[in-house]
């Protein structure tokens, strides 16, 4: 008999899992909250490991598709001070697929191929050791039961609660998103300066990263140590508000540089949320969780690799073990903990070399990482 599996959340954990079930002719329910593919903005650009997301999408048989859409190019690296001057200017061999770059919406489409996701299904809460299995319950009120459900919704999972009272806290640091269009006809000197992949200036306690995504897209991040409520004088809706209060923030930063907010449409301010470093619970029958919901880490290119090689993992482990649900999940819970926690002392550490006092950190980190 086959087990009632269900996925809460659509994203890159929650649909590598469903695909690699598919691939092995397992059924799966993929349960997601937006209403459909394009509800809200697919975000930017991920830079797929070798060792992770990219063997995530050979175990799911997408690898050629991924060549094919990812962008090499995009490993490229450039690091400025904040007077402009350029530190390190890293650009990657020719054949060099280490760490490609693509957008979230192609990888998203790729991974969405044949699966047949509930849209529109939002989780409320998940009920383990019913009568009937695992109870999820959904926000508007119905009810439906599973032998596993697998939380796969992010940050501030609903499935979370069922195995653990952990809950993300904030970092120190927050993190505002800005975007340019077209940038190599309507921003030559940007597209110059941010080159093929990303451009980052390192000052104290404060960073700005531009990267590239593909159709001449460019996601800008200022990244700042600051209370939660830096913004609480500032209306968030007011566009031409926030970029004063950013202006302000890197006051005497080199003129091109501050061109990334002078030029940036929209303002999202992104607070950075992390869980405890190395968060385990005790084994729940019927209730597992994947990627950010399990272990949701500072942004330093690691979170969706992980989501992702967890997924394909957790569902070979079904698909392929002894028939027993409740072996193969526990049997990947180990490996995903033992992992994941390398990764999250990692990206804290990362975090604060990266937006620290000493700029300096941020270009050791970067040596120690990328070689030339
Ligand atoms: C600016 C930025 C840059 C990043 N860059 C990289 C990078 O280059 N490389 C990298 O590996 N990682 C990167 N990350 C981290 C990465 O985005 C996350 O780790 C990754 O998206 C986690 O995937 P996930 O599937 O676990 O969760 P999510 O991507 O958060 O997906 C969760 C899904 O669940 C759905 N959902 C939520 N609640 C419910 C509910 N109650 N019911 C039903 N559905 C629900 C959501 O709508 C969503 O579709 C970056 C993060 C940020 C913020």
């Amino acid at each position: 008999m086959r087990h009632r599996i269900a996925v809460v959340g659509g994203g890159p954990a929650g649909l590598v899992l469903a695909r690699v079930l598919h691939r092995h002719d397992h059924p799966v329910a993929v349960l997601e909250r937006d209403p459909s593919p394009d509800a809200r903005p697919p975000g930017g650009t991920l830079d797929m490991h070798e060792g992770l997301g990219q063997l995530a999408l050979e175990k799911a048989g997408l690898l050629p598709e991924f060549r094919a859409l990812s962008r090499p190019e995009g490993q490229a690296m450039r690091i400025l001070d904040p007077a402009g001057t350029v530190l390190r200017d890293w650009y990657p061999r020719l054949d060099d697929r280490a760490n490609p770059e693509i957008d979230r919406g192609q990888l998203r489409d790729l991974l969405l191929g044949p699966l047949d996701v509930q849209w529109g299904r939002s989780v409320a809460q998940v009920v383990p050791r019913t009568r009937d299995g695992v109870l999820v319950r959904f926000s508007d009120g119905r009810e439906e039961a599973f032998d596993l459900v697998v939380g796969a919704d992010g940050a501030w999972s609903r499935t979370r609660p069922a195995v653990s009272p952990a809950t993300p806290h904030y970092t120190g640091v927050t993190m505002v998103e800005t975007s340019l269009d077209d940038v190599d006809t309507r921003h030559p000197g940007l597209a110059r300066m941010i080159g093929d992949g990303s451009v980052a200036v390192y000052g104290a306690n404060r960073a700005l990263v531009a990267q590239r995504n593909s159709g001449g897209h460019v996601k800008v991040h200022a990244k700042f140590r600051a209370p939660l409520d830096w913004h609480s004088n500032l209306d968030p809706a007011d566009a031409e508000a926030v970029r004063s209060g950013l202006l302000a923030l890197f006051d005497g930063w080199a003129a091109p540089v501050l061109d990334l907010l002078r030029q940036g449409t929209d303002f999202v301010h992104r607070p950075l949320y992390a869980l405890p470093v190395s968060h385990t619970w005790t084994h729940v029958r019927g209730v597992t969780l994947l990627g950010d919901a399990a272990h949701l880490m500072p942004p330093l290119g690691a979170g969706a690799n992980l989501a992702m090689l967890e997924g394909a993992e957790l569902a070979e482990s079904i698909a392929t073990g002894s028939g027993d649900l409740d072996e193969a999940v526990r049997a990947f819970e180990d490996q995903m903990w033992a992992r994941a926690g390398g990764w999250a002392r990692f990206t804290a550490a990362g975090l604060e070399r990266l937006v620290s006092p000493d700029p300096a950190e941020a270009l050791a980190l970067f040596d120690r990482v990328q070689p030339s």
